[in-house]
C-alpha cells in the first residue's frame, strides 16, 4: 500500500480541498501507518499548545534597553576619543618631522647637534632619516641632488599644508560619521 500523498498531506497539516479530504479519509480507514502518525503529530501539536513560554523577570527589557542606551554611549564617545587621538598623533610626528627637516636643512651640523643632545627621540628620528636617506641613495647607485633651499623650504610648506588639510577634513568627516550614528 502506497502511503504518498497522504502522509505529506497529514505532516503538512493543510486544508485540503473536499475530494482530497475524502481520500484521506478513505486511506485512514484502511491504514493503521497513517492513522498513528495523524494521532502522534497530534499529540505533539497539542503538547506544543500546553507549553508556556518562559517569561523574563519584571523589568528586564526595560533594564535591558536602559543600559543598551548607555553602552551605545559609551562606545560611542570611545571611538570619537581614539580618533581624535589617532589624528593628534600624526598631527604632531608630522610637524615634528617637517620642523626636524627644515631645521636640518636651514641650520645644518651645530643646530642638529643642539637638537639632539635635547631630544633622544628626535635624534632616533634624525639618525633613521640619515640612514634611510644614505640606503636609498646606495641602492640608487647615485649622489644626493643639490637642490637650492628655496626650493626644498617650498616643498616642505606645500607638503605640510597638504598633510594638514588632509589631517583635518579626515578628522571633520569621521566625527561626523560617528555623531550621525
Ligand atoms: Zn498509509
Amino acid at each position: 500500500m502506497s502511503h504518498q500523498p497522504f502522509e505529506n498531506w497529514i505532516i503538512a497539516g493543510e486544508h485540503l480541498p473536499p475530494e482530497d479530504q475524502n481520500r484521506l479519509k478513505e486511506h485512514l480507514a484502511d491504514c493503521p501507518q497513517c492513522r498513528q502518525l495523524k494521532c502522534n503529530l497530534q499529540a505533539v501539536h497539542t503538547r506544543l499548545a500546553a507549553s508556556s513560554q518562559i517569561e523574563p523577570v519584571e523589568g528586564f527589557s526595560q533594564r535591558w534597553q536602559t543600559t543598551l542606551q548607555e553602552r551605545l554611549a559609551e562606545r560611542q564617545s570611545k571611538q570619537v576619543l581614539q580618533v581624535r587621538r589617532f589624528f593628534l598623533y600624526i598631527g604632531t610626528a608630522t610637524i615634528l618631522s617637517l620642523v626636524l627637516l627644515i631645521t636640518m636643512i636651514l641650520a645644518g651640523g651645530e643646530w642638529i647637534d643642539r637638537l639632539t643632545a635635547t631630544a633622544i627621540r628626535l635624534q632616533t628620528f634624525n639618525q633613521w632619516t640619515i640612514e634611510a636617506q644614505d640606503f636609498l641613495f646606495a641602492v640608487l647607485h647615485i649622489t644626493p641632488p643639490v637642490l637650492p633651499l628655496t626650493l626644498w623650504i617650498l616643498l616642505s610648506t606645500v607638503f605640510s599644508i597638504l598633510a594638514l588639510v588632509w589631517i583635518v577634513s579626515v578628522w571633520r568627516i569621521t566625527i561626523q560619521g560617528v555623531k550621525s550614528k
